[in-house]
């Protein structure tokens, strides 16, 4: 599958500050990518990078195969943007709003007509054509502002918490019409807190923690409780002496106990292959342990990101990469970006 957003050993300081600290990653096309991080992890400065609004310190970013730095134009062309704050205008109604729009992109007649008509329909803003746009709810403000988004039929989306102060049926709503911009071919790479429902709409989600990628991967395998080692956990449950589990393991060291339960225990095994679960499960039913519960650990998204987030306090090598040695993006017309930025890191 080709790739529609390519992050190499991308940084950007503020000064000392290293808000995004060379990240690398692949996005492939028709995909959809949730962005996870806590509160002054880098998300919105590495999604401002590829949406052309920032420059990176260093390293290189390229949507569709095109350089942000180089060809921030044709960047443009390509990809619609949700902020996470939406600019607005005084005294403009919805239809107004997004005909300005249309018209700064360049629309004109039937194709600037017929542009409008169909992000309204999308949207669902036709009912709120003559409202005033900056006088809108903020379901409503964030379905204007991805109709806007959509004006000029990008391929790829970058959408910076869009669902922040939805209620709960306008997050159903923006989740079913980012499943519908997805299985139209847009790769869609979004922003939020609310990790159960990045889950649920994600092909993949991307973990980033002051500045670093802690972890990409599907959603599913972490639910599953896999660890970074490919071990997984199950619960196991017994008829009789909950003590007979963590007894049988001691002399079984291909399992072992993560902590003792009421009805029995909660093991960890090495593989994610069900027929090593089922020959552990075979052997310790033979070898005399009651089994009457035996599954697979589901785990929500928010205790799986936790976990990740611990084991990187607690040192655990391969999850916080080092960056590797990268050369300068170059210094692109207009460069906003202060000369006075610390020396590149030296790995
Ligand atoms: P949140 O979830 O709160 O929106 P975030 O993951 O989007 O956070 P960023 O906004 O990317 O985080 O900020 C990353 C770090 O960079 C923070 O420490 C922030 O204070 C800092 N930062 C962002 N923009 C600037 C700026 N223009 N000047 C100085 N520091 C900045």
């Amino acid at each position: 599958m080709s790739v529609a957003i390519s992050v190499r050993n991308l940084f950007r300081y503020f000064g000392p500050l290293k808000a995004v600290d060379g990240i690398s990653f692949d996005i492939p096309h028709g995909s959809v990518c949730g962005f996870v991080g806590a509160n002054g992890a880098g998300k919105t400065t590495t999604m401002r990078m590829l949406a052309t609004l920032d420059y990176p310190t260093m390293g290189s970013a390229e949507i569709c195969g095109i350089n942000v730095v180089n060809h921030p134009d044709k960047v443009r062309s390509l990809i619609g943007w949700m902020p996470d704050h939406f600019g607005n205008y005084e005294h403009m109604t919805v239809l107004e709003y997004l005909d300005f729009y249309a018209r700064a992109l360049g629309y004109t007649g039937d194709e600037r007509r017929s542009r409008i008509e169909e992000v309204m329909a999308f949207a669902d803003l036709v009912p709120l054509a003559s409202r005033l746009s900056n006088k809108l709810s903020k379901g409503m403000t964030q379905r204007l502002c991805l109709g806007r988004a959509l004006l000029h039929d990008p391929q790829v989306l970058i959408m910076d918490e869009p669902a922040a102060g939805l209620d709960p049926r306008a997050r159903v709503e923006l989740k079913h019409l980012i499943r519908i911009l997805a299985e139209e071919g847009k790769t869609i790479f979004i922003s939020s807190h609310i990790l159960s429902e990045l889950g649920e709409m994600c092909d993949s989600l991307l973990f980033i923690n002051a500045g670093r990628i802690v972890h990409h991967g599907d959603a599913e395998s972490l639910k599953r409780g896999s660890d970074t080692s490919g071990g997984v956990y199950y619960d196991v449950q017994v008829d009789g002496n909950p003590e007979s589990v963590s007894d049988w393991a001691v002399l079984n060291t291909d399992v072992e106990i993560m902590e003792t339960r009421k009805r029995g225990a909660r093991i960890r095994i090495p593989s994610a292959e069900s027929a090593r679960a089922a020959e552990i499960l075979s052997r310790m039913v033979r070898e005399g342990v009651r089994v009457i519960e035996f599954h697979r650990e589901q785990r929500n998204l928010e205790d799986a990101f936790i976990d990740i987030l611990g084991k990187i306090e607690e040192g655990e090598p391969g999850l916080t990469p080092p960056p590797q040695p990268t050369t300068p993006a170059g210094s692109p017309p207009n460069d906003p970006v202060p000369p006075a930025e610390p020396p590149p890191p030296v790995v």
